[in-house]
């Protein structure tokens, strides 16, 4: 969504069909969407308010929104407006500063700037489509910094699907879902439209002066996952369908269609994996502490999400407890997850080593060391240094973790222009690119949560 502005320019150009429209005699869109989560509907509503005429959002799934829909929804950026009352101080570029800090410098410069220089347009452009963000601010794990807002603790991305695919179909737009683009149609090495199986299985074309890809990452695509890193085998669950039970549609489909037109990818190797077995409540820092299996703590937990998962992965059997108390502030998943068991509760610390099967000495001694660093904010064994609370005041809430394949950092190789970049340098006139699909701000590692 970050790129829209770019975007914009890029379809402002002229472009005549005149002569491919008489011979055809099909309908010739402005601009043509693969995809629609976050990223698609954005595109699709800055199309329209840039002035394109026909936009079409193609679906490959039953319903809109792809992991967006599912997202717990935080979204990162500098919003001077309520972040000053918050006494929080912010700037683009400190923003820019945490984004290379966890990118480890791998990020495309350019690429990450223009997407902290925009953030707060961003926040504000939600805003104006009728997303309604809560007043507090988070500082999400990994954030480095509050600046994470959300509309709700209870999956906020819903929030800002539906606003934003209530600005596009109210604008105009196109959406046809059950609609897998199967190819990209081409003509002298420029995109001319789609090829897509329709909701009848059958074949279908569709013509644009414009393609943009947004059908997300690949987590969900072990195949290609493993081809970029190898250890991500089929032991490893999705955060988008931990028990493989839904559709998801995060299958590199893009990524797959703009290599056979010759695109680079950037930083695709590096696919964030994230604890979400279900035991952890809070995605913000300093309510929680993790612990492996033994009771002893292992991690920064307000570190990266690469530097804590790779902590997590040299843990007896790649696990760990996260633990919080009645202090906290939970979302609404926590009812279910008292039902299911996949949360305890504890009024005890014995109580709670007995129920993970540590010893409560081991445990209590853990605890007490944890909460005398929460008092003086800084813990000299990881370096922790935010602390909303201590975890001290029962019941105890845990919960077992394991991580999942959560977000992919890289993919597709794009411009400041958003315009899909080849192995060789050149452009792919016509094609776009936006959200997971796309690689090149993050680097190695994403700075929570930014889209
Ligand atoms: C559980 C969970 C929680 C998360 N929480 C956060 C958070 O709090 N903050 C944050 O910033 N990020 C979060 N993320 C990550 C974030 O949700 C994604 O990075 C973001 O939603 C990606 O948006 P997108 O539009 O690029 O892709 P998606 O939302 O995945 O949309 C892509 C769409 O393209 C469709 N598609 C794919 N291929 C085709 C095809 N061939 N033809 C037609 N359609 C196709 C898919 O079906 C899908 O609907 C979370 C992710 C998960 C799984």
């Amino acid at each position: 969504m970050i790129y829209r502005r770019k975007l914009l320019a890029a379809l402002g150009t002229t472009w005549s069909f005149g002569v491919f429209a008489e011979q055809h005699a099909v309908k010739i869109w402005d601009v043509i969407i693969v995809g629609s989560g976050v990223a698609g509907l954005s595109a699709a509503c800055s199309a329209l308010q840039a002035g394109a005429k026909s936009v079409l959002i193609l679906e490959k799934g039953p319903v809109v929104g792809g992991h967006s829909i599912l997202s717990t929804g935080y979204v990162a950026g500098v919003d001077r407006k309520r972040q000053e009352k918050l006494g929080i101080k912010d700037s683009p570029e400190l923003m820019l500063q945490n984004m290379l800090d966890i990118g480890g410098g791998k990020n495309d410069y350019e690429l990450a700037k223009i997407v902290c220089d925009n953030s707060e347009s961003v926040i504000n452009w939600l805003e104006d489509l009728g997303v309604k963000w809560d007043d507090r601010i988070f500082q999400t794990v990994a954030g480095l910094h509050p600046r994470s807002h959300i509309t709700s603790l209870v999956r906020a991305g819903y929030d800002y699907v539906m606003a934003l695919l209530q600005y596009a179909v109210n604008h105009g737009a196109t959406l046809k879902l059950k609609t897998k683009v199967t190819g990209l149609i081409t003509e002298n090495g420029t995109v001319k439209g789609v090829i897509v199986q329709n909701i009848n299985g059958m074949s279908q074309e569709f013509i644009g002066k414009t393609v943009i890809l947004a059908t997300g990452g690949f987590t969900a695509n072990v195949e290609l996952r493993t081809r970029y890193d190898p250890r991500l085998g089929e032991i490893f669950p999705t955060t988008a369908n931990p028990f493989g039970s839904t559709f998801d549609g995060a299958t590199g489909d893009g990524l797959l269609m703009a290599l056979e037109l010759g695109a680079a990818t950037k930083d695709a190797e590096y696919l964030q994996l994230i604890p979400f077995w279900g035991g952890r409540l809070l995605d913000y820092v300093g309510g929680d502490i993790y612990v492996n299996i033994v009771g002893k703590r292992f991690v920064n937990e307000a570190a990266s999400w690469k530097e804590v998962s790779e902590a997590i992965l040299q843990q007896p059997q790649c696990e760990m407890w996260a633990i919080t108390d009645s202090q906290s502030q939970k979302g609404a998943s926590l009812g279910i997850k008292l039902i299911k068991k996949v949360i305890k509760k504890a009024n005890t610390v014995e109580e709670m080593a007995l129920e993970m099967k540590v010893s409560p000495k081991v445990l209590k001694q853990t605890l007490d060391e944890y909460n005398s660093n929460a008092r003086i904010g800084l813990d000299p064994l990881y370096g922790k240094n935010l602390f909303t609370q201590t975890i001290d005041r029962p019941p105890y809430y845990f919960g077992k973790e394991k991580l999942g394949v959560h977000f992919c950092c890289g993919g597709i190789k794009f411009n400041k222009n958003a315009q899909v970049v080849k192995t060789n340098g050149a452009i792919i006139p016509r094609l776009y690119v936006c959200g997971e699909a796309s690689g090149g701000p993050h680097g190695h590692d994403r700075m929570g949560e930014l889209l």
